[in-house]
Protein backbone atom coordinates (compact mmCIF):
# COMPACT_ATOMS: atom_id res chain seq x y z
CA UNK A 1 0.00 0.00 0.00
CA UNK A 2 1.38 3.37 -0.77
CA UNK A 3 1.91 6.20 1.80
CA UNK A 4 -1.33 8.32 2.08
CA UNK A 5 -0.45 12.13 1.67
CA UNK A 6 -1.44 15.30 3.39
CA UNK A 7 -1.18 18.58 2.13
CA UNK A 8 -0.74 21.17 4.74
CA UNK A 9 -0.60 25.10 5.02
CA UNK A 10 -0.89 27.83 7.22
CA UNK A 11 -2.42 31.60 6.68
CA UNK A 12 -2.94 33.07 9.73
CA UNK A 13 -4.21 36.53 10.51
CA UNK A 14 -6.58 38.41 13.13
CA UNK A 15 -7.88 41.31 11.25
CA UNK A 16 -8.42 44.71 12.86
CA UNK A 17 -11.15 46.24 11.04
CA UNK A 18 -10.45 49.95 12.89
CA UNK A 19 -6.74 49.47 12.88
CA UNK A 20 -5.69 52.31 10.77
CA UNK A 21 -2.52 50.42 10.52
CA UNK A 22 -2.43 48.24 7.04
CA UNK A 23 -1.43 44.40 7.60
CA UNK A 24 1.48 44.21 4.56
CA UNK A 25 3.39 41.49 3.21
CA UNK A 26 6.62 42.60 4.81
CA UNK A 27 4.48 42.50 8.72
CA UNK A 28 4.57 38.90 7.59
CA UNK A 29 7.14 35.51 8.18
CA UNK A 30 6.20 33.68 5.19
CA UNK A 31 8.05 30.32 4.44
CA UNK A 32 7.89 27.53 1.34
CA UNK A 33 7.98 23.87 0.25
CA UNK A 34 10.48 21.99 2.95
CA UNK A 35 10.62 25.43 5.25
CA UNK A 36 7.38 25.12 6.11
CA UNK A 37 7.89 21.17 7.97
CA UNK A 38 11.39 22.19 8.95
CA UNK A 39 9.99 25.13 11.60
CA UNK A 40 6.15 23.51 12.00
CA UNK A 41 7.85 20.42 13.46
CA UNK A 42 9.12 21.63 16.95
CA UNK A 43 6.84 24.88 16.87
CA UNK A 44 3.73 25.23 19.37
CA UNK A 45 1.20 25.89 16.76
CA UNK A 46 -1.55 24.20 15.28
CA UNK A 47 0.41 23.45 11.98
CA UNK A 48 3.20 21.78 14.07
CA UNK A 49 0.33 19.56 15.76
CA UNK A 50 -0.82 18.79 12.22
CA UNK A 51 2.72 18.19 11.25
CA UNK A 52 3.46 15.91 13.85
CA UNK A 53 0.09 13.40 13.90
CA UNK A 54 0.29 13.31 10.09
CA UNK A 55 4.56 12.02 10.42
CA UNK A 56 3.51 9.78 13.42
CA UNK A 57 0.34 8.47 11.16
CA UNK A 58 3.29 7.69 8.75
CA UNK A 59 1.74 9.80 5.93
CA UNK A 60 3.70 11.79 3.31
CA UNK A 61 3.27 15.26 4.20
CA UNK A 62 3.05 17.46 1.55
CA UNK A 63 3.91 21.58 2.26
CA UNK A 64 2.35 24.81 0.84
CA UNK A 65 2.92 27.65 2.43
CA UNK A 66 2.91 29.33 5.72
CA UNK A 67 2.27 32.61 6.13
CA UNK A 68 1.70 34.52 9.75
CA UNK A 69 1.89 37.58 11.24
CA UNK A 70 0.57 39.36 14.40
CA UNK A 71 -2.71 40.49 15.08
CA UNK A 72 -3.44 44.21 13.33
CA UNK A 73 -5.06 46.16 10.59
CA UNK A 74 -6.73 44.58 7.77
CA UNK A 75 -4.74 42.42 5.68
CA UNK A 76 -3.47 43.94 1.89
CA UNK A 77 -5.88 42.45 -0.06
CA UNK A 78 -2.91 41.98 -3.28
CA UNK A 79 -0.69 40.03 -0.71
CA UNK A 80 -3.80 38.06 0.60
CA UNK A 81 -4.39 36.94 -3.30
CA UNK A 82 -1.14 36.08 -3.83
CA UNK A 83 -0.63 33.75 -0.50
CA UNK A 84 -4.23 32.36 -1.27
CA UNK A 85 -3.51 31.88 -5.31
CA UNK A 86 0.11 30.12 -3.96
CA UNK A 87 -1.61 27.96 -1.88
CA UNK A 88 -4.16 26.82 -4.32
CA UNK A 89 -1.92 26.23 -7.65
CA UNK A 90 0.18 23.97 -4.97
CA UNK A 91 -2.90 22.15 -4.31
CA UNK A 92 -3.66 22.39 -8.10
CA UNK A 93 -0.57 20.31 -8.22
CA UNK A 94 -0.11 18.03 -5.53
CA UNK A 95 -0.94 14.94 -5.50
CA UNK A 96 -2.60 14.05 -1.65
CA UNK A 97 -5.45 12.45 -0.02
CA UNK A 98 -6.34 15.15 2.67
CA UNK A 99 -5.53 18.83 3.64
CA UNK A 100 -5.49 19.78 6.99
CA UNK A 101 -5.29 23.88 7.43
CA UNK A 102 -3.87 26.30 10.19
CA UNK A 103 -6.50 29.44 10.09
CA UNK A 104 -6.97 31.65 12.68
CA UNK A 105 -10.08 32.34 11.19
CA UNK A 106 -10.84 35.87 11.78
CA UNK A 107 -8.48 37.33 9.10
CA UNK A 108 -9.76 40.19 6.61
CA UNK A 109 -8.63 42.22 3.78
CA UNK A 110 -8.83 45.67 2.31
CA UNK A 111 -11.77 44.44 0.60
CA UNK A 112 -12.64 41.40 1.83
CA UNK A 113 -14.58 41.00 5.15
CA UNK A 114 -14.49 37.30 5.25
CA UNK A 115 -10.69 36.07 3.97
CA UNK A 116 -10.60 32.54 5.12
CA UNK A 117 -14.17 31.80 3.62
CA UNK A 118 -12.52 33.19 0.28
CA UNK A 119 -9.89 30.90 0.22
CA UNK A 120 -11.73 28.29 1.93
CA UNK A 121 -14.42 28.40 -1.17
CA UNK A 122 -12.07 28.82 -3.35
CA UNK A 123 -9.53 26.03 -2.61
CA UNK A 124 -12.79 23.30 -2.82
CA UNK A 125 -13.91 24.68 -5.87
CA UNK A 126 -9.94 23.99 -6.98
CA UNK A 127 -10.17 20.38 -5.28
CA UNK A 128 -13.11 19.32 -6.02
CA UNK A 129 -15.92 17.74 -3.07
CA UNK A 130 -13.98 14.56 -2.85
CA UNK A 131 -10.77 15.30 -0.65
CA UNK A 132 -11.44 16.05 2.41
CA UNK A 133 -10.38 19.52 3.99
CA UNK A 134 -9.68 19.85 7.37
CA UNK A 135 -8.88 23.48 9.21
CA UNK A 136 -7.89 23.71 12.97
CA UNK A 137 -8.68 27.32 14.20
CA UNK A 138 -8.44 29.94 17.07
CA UNK A 139 -10.98 29.93 19.26
CA UNK A 140 -11.61 33.79 18.12
CA UNK A 141 -12.44 33.13 14.53
CA UNK A 142 -15.40 34.52 12.92
CA UNK A 143 -16.84 30.72 11.50
CA UNK A 144 -18.88 31.54 8.44
CA UNK A 145 -20.94 29.93 6.25
CA UNK A 146 -18.65 30.20 3.83
CA UNK A 147 -15.98 28.52 5.67
CA UNK A 148 -18.02 25.93 7.12
CA UNK A 149 -19.66 24.85 3.43
CA UNK A 150 -16.46 24.18 2.00
CA UNK A 151 -14.32 22.25 4.79
CA UNK A 152 -14.92 18.65 6.22
CA UNK A 153 -13.79 19.40 9.70
CA UNK A 154 -13.53 22.72 11.73
CA UNK A 155 -11.89 21.93 14.90
CA UNK A 156 -11.00 25.07 17.26
CA UNK A 157 -8.43 24.86 20.34
CA UNK A 158 -10.17 24.94 23.41
CA UNK A 159 -8.41 26.97 25.56
CA UNK A 160 -7.87 31.24 26.44
CA UNK A 161 -4.84 31.82 26.59
CA UNK A 162 -4.62 29.08 24.28
CA UNK A 163 -2.57 26.41 25.47
CA UNK A 164 -3.35 23.19 23.70
CA UNK A 165 -2.77 24.60 20.15
CA UNK A 166 -1.01 21.67 18.74
CA UNK A 167 -4.14 19.47 20.12
CA UNK A 168 -5.79 21.68 17.28
CA UNK A 169 -3.49 20.26 14.78
CA UNK A 170 -3.48 16.77 15.86
CA UNK A 171 -6.75 16.55 16.22
CA UNK A 172 -7.91 17.59 12.84
CA UNK A 173 -5.25 15.00 11.36
CA UNK A 174 -6.98 12.14 13.17
CA UNK A 175 -10.62 13.51 12.20
CA UNK A 176 -9.14 13.13 8.46
CA UNK A 177 -7.60 10.59 8.86
CA UNK A 178 -10.92 9.04 9.99
CA UNK A 179 -12.72 10.32 6.98
CA UNK A 180 -10.12 8.51 4.89
CA UNK A 181 -10.15 4.95 7.09
CA UNK A 182 -14.20 5.40 6.55
CA UNK A 183 -14.91 5.35 10.26
CA UNK A 184 -15.98 9.26 9.66
CA UNK A 185 -18.92 10.62 8.09
CA UNK A 186 -18.31 14.38 8.82
CA UNK A 187 -21.32 16.60 10.06
CA UNK A 188 -20.74 20.22 10.82
CA UNK A 189 -23.67 21.16 12.84
CA UNK A 190 -23.98 24.90 13.91
CA UNK A 191 -25.71 27.23 16.42
CA UNK A 192 -24.81 30.91 16.83
CA UNK A 193 -25.96 33.80 18.99
CA UNK A 194 -25.55 37.89 17.67
CA UNK A 195 -23.18 38.60 20.98
CA UNK A 196 -19.24 39.18 21.60
CA UNK A 197 -17.75 38.84 24.86
CA UNK A 198 -16.66 42.42 26.85
CA UNK A 199 -15.01 40.34 29.05
CA UNK A 200 -14.55 37.08 31.23
CA UNK A 201 -12.67 35.77 28.10
CA UNK A 202 -10.78 33.44 29.79
CA UNK A 203 -11.79 29.73 29.53
CA UNK A 204 -10.21 28.40 32.78
CA UNK A 205 -13.06 30.49 35.43
CA UNK A 206 -16.13 32.50 35.06
CA UNK A 207 -19.16 31.69 32.42
CA UNK A 208 -16.85 30.00 29.70
CA UNK A 209 -15.72 27.32 31.94
CA UNK A 210 -19.30 26.35 32.55
CA UNK A 211 -20.35 26.20 28.94
CA UNK A 212 -16.99 24.41 28.28
CA UNK A 213 -17.63 21.99 31.05
CA UNK A 214 -21.46 21.56 29.81
CA UNK A 215 -19.57 20.93 25.99
CA UNK A 216 -17.51 18.10 27.53
CA UNK A 217 -20.01 16.34 29.15
CA UNK A 218 -22.30 16.40 25.61
CA UNK A 219 -18.97 15.00 23.85
CA UNK A 220 -18.69 12.61 26.63
CA UNK A 221 -21.60 10.97 26.80
CA UNK A 222 -22.16 10.84 23.25
CA UNK A 223 -19.98 8.62 21.46
CA UNK A 224 -20.93 10.11 17.97
CA UNK A 225 -19.83 13.25 18.76
CA UNK A 226 -16.32 13.79 17.84
CA UNK A 227 -15.98 17.27 18.68
CA UNK A 228 -17.54 20.08 20.02
CA UNK A 229 -15.82 23.90 19.32
CA UNK A 230 -16.53 26.81 21.20
CA UNK A 231 -16.36 30.29 18.73
CA UNK A 232 -15.87 33.41 20.36
CA UNK A 233 -15.83 35.86 17.72
CA UNK A 234 -13.00 38.09 17.83
CA UNK A 235 -14.94 41.57 18.36
CA UNK A 236 -12.95 43.51 15.82
CA UNK A 237 -14.08 41.87 12.59
CA UNK A 238 -16.39 43.34 10.56
CA UNK A 239 -19.11 41.11 9.22
CA UNK A 240 -22.72 40.12 8.65
CA UNK A 241 -23.31 37.40 11.16
CA UNK A 242 -21.23 37.59 13.71
CA UNK A 243 -21.63 35.91 17.27
CA UNK A 244 -20.76 33.47 19.34
CA UNK A 245 -20.64 30.10 17.40
CA UNK A 246 -20.88 26.40 18.25
CA UNK A 247 -19.47 23.71 15.78
CA UNK A 248 -20.25 20.58 16.45
CA UNK A 249 -18.93 17.49 14.54
CA UNK A 250 -20.31 14.00 14.54
CA UNK A 251 -20.48 10.56 12.77
CA UNK A 252 -23.58 11.32 10.61
CA UNK A 253 -26.17 13.71 10.90
CA UNK A 254 -27.71 13.98 14.78
CA UNK A 255 -30.48 15.10 16.57
CA UNK A 256 -28.52 14.92 19.40
CA UNK A 257 -25.79 17.49 18.07
CA UNK A 258 -28.84 19.89 16.93
CA UNK A 259 -30.19 19.42 20.78
CA UNK A 260 -26.40 20.59 22.13
CA UNK A 261 -25.67 23.22 19.18
CA UNK A 262 -29.04 25.08 20.26
CA UNK A 263 -28.47 24.58 23.97
CA UNK A 264 -24.86 26.00 24.12
CA UNK A 265 -25.82 29.01 21.88
CA UNK A 266 -28.75 29.66 24.28
CA UNK A 267 -26.32 29.22 27.34
CA UNK A 268 -23.95 32.17 25.54
CA UNK A 269 -26.85 34.01 25.47
CA UNK A 270 -28.37 33.47 28.96
CA UNK A 271 -25.06 34.11 30.58
CA UNK A 272 -24.20 37.31 28.21
CA UNK A 273 -24.45 39.89 31.18
CA UNK A 274 -21.64 38.22 33.04
CA UNK A 275 -18.39 38.57 30.79
CA UNK A 276 -17.07 41.37 32.10
CA UNK A 277 -13.60 42.34 33.93
CA UNK A 278 -12.79 43.97 36.85
CA UNK A 279 -9.28 45.69 35.49
CA UNK A 280 -7.14 47.93 37.76
CA UNK A 281 -6.41 51.12 36.63
CA UNK A 282 -2.67 51.82 35.99
CA UNK A 283 -2.32 53.80 38.85
CA UNK A 284 -3.59 50.97 41.13
CA UNK A 285 -1.70 48.86 39.27
CA UNK A 286 1.52 50.68 39.58
CA UNK A 287 0.42 50.97 43.32
CA UNK A 288 0.24 47.48 43.91
CA UNK A 289 3.76 47.01 42.24
CA UNK A 290 5.58 49.53 44.54
CA UNK A 291 3.60 47.50 47.96
CA UNK A 292 3.95 44.39 47.06
CA UNK A 293 7.71 43.93 46.05
CA UNK A 294 8.10 40.25 47.55
CA UNK A 295 6.37 39.44 43.58
CA UNK A 296 7.81 41.37 41.38
CA UNK A 297 8.82 41.67 38.42
CA UNK A 298 4.80 41.77 37.26
CA UNK A 299 3.87 41.54 34.11
CA UNK A 300 1.08 44.11 33.16
CA UNK A 301 -1.04 43.39 30.06
CA UNK A 302 -1.57 46.64 28.49
CA UNK A 303 -5.39 45.72 28.03
CA UNK A 304 -6.39 48.53 25.20
CA UNK A 305 -3.32 48.84 22.97
CA UNK A 306 -2.75 44.61 22.69
CA UNK A 307 -0.74 43.69 19.95
CA UNK A 308 -2.19 40.17 20.25
CA UNK A 309 -5.41 41.78 19.68
CA UNK A 310 -4.83 43.52 16.50
CA UNK A 311 -3.75 47.27 18.21
CA UNK A 312 -0.73 49.51 16.68
CA UNK A 313 1.17 48.68 20.47
CA UNK A 314 2.07 52.65 20.06
CA UNK A 315 0.46 53.95 23.68
CA UNK A 316 2.77 55.44 25.95
CA UNK A 317 -0.02 55.71 28.69
CA UNK A 318 1.48 53.40 31.32
CA UNK A 319 5.56 54.98 30.50
CA UNK A 320 3.62 58.67 31.38
CA UNK A 321 2.22 57.49 34.61
CA UNK A 322 5.41 55.34 35.38
CA UNK A 323 7.56 58.80 35.32
CA UNK A 324 5.57 60.63 36.83
CA UNK A 325 4.90 58.90 39.83
CA UNK A 326 7.37 58.80 43.04
CA UNK A 327 7.63 55.19 43.29
CA UNK A 328 10.57 55.03 41.02
CA UNK A 329 10.03 51.43 39.65
CA UNK A 330 12.24 49.88 37.05
CA UNK A 331 10.16 48.59 34.18
CA UNK A 332 10.63 47.74 30.01
CA UNK A 333 7.97 48.77 27.67
CA UNK A 334 7.65 48.41 24.08
CA UNK A 335 6.37 51.10 21.83
CA UNK A 336 6.21 51.10 18.03
CA UNK A 337 7.59 54.04 16.68
CA UNK A 338 9.56 53.62 13.18
CA UNK A 339 10.04 57.07 13.42
CA UNK A 340 12.01 57.52 17.05
CA UNK A 341 13.51 53.85 16.11
CA UNK A 342 14.91 55.73 13.22
CA UNK A 343 15.68 58.88 14.89
CA UNK A 344 17.84 56.38 17.96
CA UNK A 345 19.33 55.14 15.59
CA UNK A 346 21.08 57.88 13.70
CA UNK A 347 21.69 59.51 17.03
CA UNK A 348 24.00 56.29 17.52
CA UNK A 349 24.38 53.89 21.10
CA UNK A 350 25.14 56.12 23.83
CA UNK A 351 23.53 59.22 22.67
CA UNK A 352 20.96 61.25 24.97
CA UNK A 353 17.82 61.84 22.80
CA UNK A 354 14.76 63.72 23.30
CA UNK A 355 12.42 62.02 21.39
CA UNK A 356 8.43 62.64 20.85
CA UNK A 357 7.70 58.69 21.15
CA UNK A 358 4.78 56.71 20.57
CA UNK A 359 0.67 57.63 20.31
CA UNK A 360 1.53 58.22 16.34
CA UNK A 361 -1.05 55.36 15.12
CA UNK A 362 -3.80 54.78 17.59
CA UNK A 363 -6.99 57.77 16.56
CA UNK A 364 -7.15 59.46 19.78
CA UNK A 365 -3.36 58.95 21.27
CA UNK A 366 -0.80 61.73 21.12
CA UNK A 367 3.11 61.28 21.15
CA UNK A 368 4.44 61.30 24.51
CA UNK A 369 7.91 63.88 24.67
CA UNK A 370 11.05 62.14 26.39
CA UNK A 371 14.64 62.43 27.23
CA UNK A 372 16.68 59.61 28.20
CA UNK A 373 20.19 57.13 26.39
CA UNK A 374 20.41 55.26 23.32
CA UNK A 375 21.01 51.73 24.92
CA UNK A 376 21.08 48.96 21.72
CA UNK A 377 19.70 49.20 18.18
CA UNK A 378 19.01 45.37 16.99
CA UNK A 379 16.95 44.15 13.74
CA UNK A 380 14.27 43.31 16.71
CA UNK A 381 14.62 39.51 15.68
CA UNK A 382 14.07 36.76 18.15
CA UNK A 383 12.81 33.45 18.41
CA UNK A 384 9.79 32.76 20.87
CA UNK A 385 10.27 30.88 23.97
CA UNK A 386 6.69 29.80 24.26
CA UNK A 387 4.92 27.61 25.04
CA UNK A 388 2.45 29.91 22.83
CA UNK A 389 4.70 30.26 19.48
CA UNK A 390 7.28 28.72 20.77
CA UNK A 391 9.97 28.14 18.43
CA UNK A 392 8.18 30.62 15.61
CA UNK A 393 10.62 32.89 13.84
CA UNK A 394 9.44 36.71 14.68
CA UNK A 395 10.19 40.06 14.40
CA UNK A 396 9.68 43.45 15.91
CA UNK A 397 11.48 45.34 12.94
CA UNK A 398 14.27 47.47 13.63
CA UNK A 399 14.69 48.06 17.54
CA UNK A 400 15.85 51.07 19.18
CA UNK A 401 16.24 50.52 23.13
CA UNK A 402 16.16 53.80 25.09
CA UNK A 403 16.57 54.32 28.92
CA UNK A 404 14.60 56.94 30.82
CA UNK A 405 15.65 58.43 34.13
CA UNK A 406 17.85 54.93 34.79
CA UNK A 407 15.04 53.34 35.14
CA UNK A 408 12.54 52.44 31.91
CA UNK A 409 13.76 50.75 29.16
CA UNK A 410 11.58 52.10 26.17
CA UNK A 411 11.63 49.33 23.57
CA UNK A 412 11.00 51.58 20.47
CA UNK A 413 9.98 48.67 17.63
CA UNK A 414 9.55 49.44 13.85
CA UNK A 415 6.36 46.78 13.87
CA UNK A 416 3.56 45.92 16.33
CA UNK A 417 5.41 42.39 17.82
CA UNK A 418 4.68 40.13 19.40
CA UNK A 419 5.58 40.90 23.38
CA UNK A 420 3.92 37.84 24.79
CA UNK A 421 6.93 36.33 25.50
CA UNK A 422 10.46 37.00 27.60
CA UNK A 423 12.57 36.47 24.98
CA UNK A 424 11.12 39.72 23.01
CA UNK A 425 12.98 41.21 25.99
CA UNK A 426 15.71 38.99 26.30
CA UNK A 427 16.52 39.60 22.73
CA UNK A 428 17.25 43.76 23.35
CA UNK A 429 19.35 42.80 26.71
CA UNK A 430 16.88 43.44 29.30
CA UNK A 431 16.43 40.85 31.99
CA UNK A 432 12.76 40.63 32.70
CA UNK A 433 14.35 39.37 36.39
CA UNK A 434 15.96 43.07 36.67
CA UNK A 435 12.76 44.55 36.59
CA UNK A 436 9.96 46.00 38.68
CA UNK A 437 7.51 45.14 35.82
CA UNK A 438 7.22 44.93 32.08
CA UNK A 439 4.87 45.57 29.90
CA UNK A 440 3.43 43.10 27.20
CA UNK A 441 0.74 43.83 24.37
CA UNK A 442 -1.24 40.44 25.06
CA UNK A 443 -4.21 39.69 27.70
CA UNK A 444 -3.84 36.32 27.91
CA UNK A 445 -1.08 35.08 25.86
CA UNK A 446 1.76 35.87 28.10
CA UNK A 447 0.81 34.32 30.80
CA UNK A 448 1.42 31.26 29.65
CA UNK A 449 5.31 32.97 28.30
CA UNK A 450 5.44 34.50 31.80
CA UNK A 451 4.38 31.56 34.14
CA UNK A 452 7.11 31.42 37.00
CA UNK A 453 9.15 34.29 35.38
CA UNK A 454 6.53 37.36 36.87
CA UNK A 455 3.19 37.55 38.30
CA UNK A 456 0.17 39.14 35.75
CA UNK A 457 -1.35 42.07 35.62
CA UNK A 458 -3.61 42.91 33.81
CA UNK A 459 -4.31 46.73 33.71
CA UNK A 460 -7.33 48.74 31.83
CA UNK A 461 -5.38 51.41 29.66
CA UNK A 462 -7.02 52.91 26.60
CA UNK A 463 -6.59 51.83 23.02
CA UNK A 464 -8.51 49.78 20.50
CA UNK A 465 -7.58 46.68 21.89
CA UNK A 466 -10.06 46.35 24.50
CA UNK A 467 -13.78 46.19 23.94
CA UNK A 468 -15.51 49.84 24.87
CA UNK A 469 -19.10 50.16 24.19
CA UNK A 470 -19.51 52.73 21.24
CA UNK A 471 -15.89 53.56 20.76
CA UNK A 472 -16.03 52.34 17.43
CA UNK A 473 -18.21 52.05 14.39
CA UNK A 474 -19.40 48.71 12.98
CA UNK A 475 -20.54 48.94 9.33
CA UNK A 476 -21.80 45.30 8.65
CA UNK A 477 -21.75 43.35 12.53
CA UNK A 478 -24.87 43.34 14.70
CA UNK A 479 -24.21 42.37 18.20
CA UNK A 480 -25.00 42.84 21.70
CA UNK A 481 -24.03 44.87 23.68
CA UNK A 482 -22.67 47.18 21.08
CA UNK A 483 -26.17 47.11 19.21
CA UNK A 484 -29.87 46.56 20.44
CA UNK A 485 -30.28 42.79 19.82
CA UNK A 486 -33.92 41.16 20.52
CA UNK A 487 -33.61 37.97 22.37
CA UNK A 488 -32.15 35.44 19.52
CA UNK A 489 -34.02 32.60 17.87
CA UNK A 490 -31.31 29.78 17.46
CA UNK A 491 -31.14 28.63 14.18
CA UNK A 492 -29.29 25.60 13.66
CA UNK A 493 -27.33 24.61 10.30
CA UNK A 494 -25.71 21.39 9.46
CA UNK A 495 -23.50 21.06 6.66
CA UNK A 496 -23.42 17.35 5.74
CA UNK A 497 -20.48 15.29 4.11
CA UNK A 498 -21.96 16.80 0.75
CA UNK A 499 -20.96 19.79 2.23
CA UNK A 500 -24.85 21.35 1.43
CA UNK A 501 -26.31 22.91 4.38
CA UNK A 502 -29.45 21.74 5.72
CA UNK A 503 -31.17 23.38 8.26
ZN1 LIG B 1 -7.27 33.73 19.98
Amino acid sequence: MTRRRILVGRLFHESHSFSPQITSGEAFETKRGADVLVHAWHSGTTLGGIVKRATAFGYEVVPTISAVAPPGGLVDHRFYVRCRDALISLANEGEYEAIALELHGAMATTELPDADGDLLSRLREAVGPDVPIGIGLDLHAHVTQAMLSSVDICIACKENPHSDVVWCGERVVECLAAILDGTLEPVLTTAKVPMILPGAAETSEGPLAELHARARSFAAAHPEIWDISLFNVYPYADDEGMGQAVVVLTHGSSRLAQTAATELARLFWALRKRFQDDLLTIDQALGLIARESDRRPYVLADMGDRVLAGAPGDSTAIIERALIRADRLRGAIPVTDPTSVEAAAKAGIGAQVTLAIGGRMTPGFAPLTVSGVVAKISDGRFVIAGPFGAGEETSLGRTAVLVLDDRLSIMLTSKPGFTHDPAAFASQGIDVADQDFVVVKSGYHYKLNFAGIGTPLAVATPGIGYYTPRMLRWKRARFWPEHEVPEPEIRVIAYGSDNSPSA
